[in-house]
């Protein structure tokens, strides 16, 4: 009789590990709290089209992700796209893609466009990350960035992402997310990858490949208490919210119009008033063929788990959202939105702190539990390839079964 598994989580690393445990004949059944798979890959259908509640785009580098895509047949529905990104500041939109838009960037000034430049350069090349994990990321930049720069590009990055604890995160974080998107470019230009009909397709064809191996899956079924599943497993992997970890919450608003408001796919809100950290002209990239010719748009942000906005009810945040896109955009033509969403997620990003490992240090000390959270991503940047990898590694830590 093969060893049972039990999968708790049906997000991209869940799925992933119960399919490679399928594929090897252990009995797998995956609980999933929520009524549907995918977690914060999970899509909804906008203008007759999935799309992903939460923007989602890869990078050249994903090497992970991208081999799985060829796996599961889907290799012909991941395009490529040039990126378009630009910097909202001090009302103002600057395109913001590479060196000819950095040194044409008017809030700053020569020398600080050399030190920013300098400093990208430095971390895309520097390959040892831990001197960085007990530096705190806000004071390396400001110190070598310099003071402007350092306040109109960093610093609102740190806090969109981070929230109130933007001053808490480690060097090491901002290393690997310089590093690993700076390696991620083709002579200079960034490509972005998005799989047509989005990124549902990954999640349907493994969800069909589990039932099809016998696998089983629970959705509604919340683990509140893993001990008293020990006896009735004999391994259980977790991709559930580790304890002693610190995550924020994320709200995404997510709306179809015929109006064009913007030639840039990803624009940084570099305001603190800003309610959003992100505006995302999703079909910038990808066009609008899929969306019955409709732009499609997302504002998102991160924040504490106690923030109001995760109790409010949505037209509240949607109007705190569309208020402030007016500013940006003064002709956004509210009335003329076709379909809008508000999402929320209590788990999106874990908290990097400095000395962050000893949170994650020690986790696999359980016989029986095997964690495989995307905090357990570090020090790079949480994503859905390092979810394929984190799930491939958890099905790896499952011992053979004696014949
Ligand atoms: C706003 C936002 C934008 C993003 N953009 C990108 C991007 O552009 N590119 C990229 O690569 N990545 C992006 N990501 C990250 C990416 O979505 C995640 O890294 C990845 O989806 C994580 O997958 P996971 O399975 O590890 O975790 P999750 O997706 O969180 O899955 C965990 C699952 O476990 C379930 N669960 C939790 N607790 C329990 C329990 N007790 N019992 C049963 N079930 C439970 C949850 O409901 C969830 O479905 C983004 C994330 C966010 C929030």
């Amino acid at each position: 009789m093969k060893s049972k598994i039990l999968v708790v989580g049906g997000g991209i690393t869940g799925l992933v590990a119960a399919y490679r445990l399928l594929q090897k004949k252990y009995q797998v059944t995956i609980f999933e709290k929520s009524g549907d798979l995918g977690g914060l890959l999970g899509s909804f259908k906008i203008e007759g089209t999935n799309l992903e509640k939460a923007y989602h785009h890869i990078f050249k580098g994903d090497t992970e992700i991208i081999s799985l895509i060829k796996e599961l047949g889907l290799e012909n529905k991941l395009k490529w796209y040039e990126s378009k990104t630009a910097i909202y500041y001090d009302r103002t939109i600057y395109p913001f893609a590479g060196a000819m838009d950095l040194l044409k960037f008017k809030p700053l000034n020569l020398v600080d466009k050399l030190r920013l430049g300098f400093v990208k350069i430095y971390l895309e090349k520097e390959n040892n990350w831990h001197k960085f994990e007990n530096v705190l990321a806000y004071e390396w930049m400001k110190k070598w960035c310099g003071e402007r720069a350092y306040r109109i590009v960093w610093e609102p990055l740190l806090k969109g992402k981070f929230s109130d604890r933007y001053k808490d995160i480690s060097m090491a974080w901002m290393w690997a997310r310089i590093h690993t998107r700076g390696n991620s470019s083709e002579k200079g230009k960034e490509l972005l990858g998005y799989m047509e009909g989005g990124f549902q397709l990954i999640i349907d064809e493994l969800e069909k490949r589990i039932i099809e191996l016998g696998g089983k899956i629970e959705t509604r079924n919340e683990i509140f208490d893993f001990r008293k599943l020990e006896e009735e497993y004999d391994k259980i992997i977790s991709s559930a919210p580790i304890e002693n970890v610190e995550y924020l919450g994320a709200i995404t608003v997510v709306f179809s119009s015929e109006q064009n408001l913007s030639k840039y796919y990803w624009h940084n809100i570099n305001d603190s008033k800003s309610p959003f950290l992100a505006f995302i002209q999703h079909t910038n990239l990808v066009g609008t063929e899929n969306y019955s010719r409709k732009n499609i748009y997302y504002l998102g942000t991160y924040l504490p788990q106690n923030h109001k906005y995760f109790t409010d009810k949505d037209n509240l945040i949607e109007k705190d959202f569309f208020d402030y896109l007016k500013k940006i955009f003064p002709d956004f033509r509210e009335n003329e939105i076709e379909e809008k969403f508000v999402f929320k997620f209590k788990y999106a990003q874990h908290i990097v702190t400095t000395n962050y490992q000893s949170s994650i240090y020690n986790l696999q000390s359980n016989k029986k539990i095997i964690h495989s959270n995307f905090a357990m991503i570090y020090p790079e940047d949480r994503g859905v390839n390092f979810a394929v990898r984190e799930g491939e590694k958890a099905a790896a830590l499952v011992p053979e079964d004696q014949p």
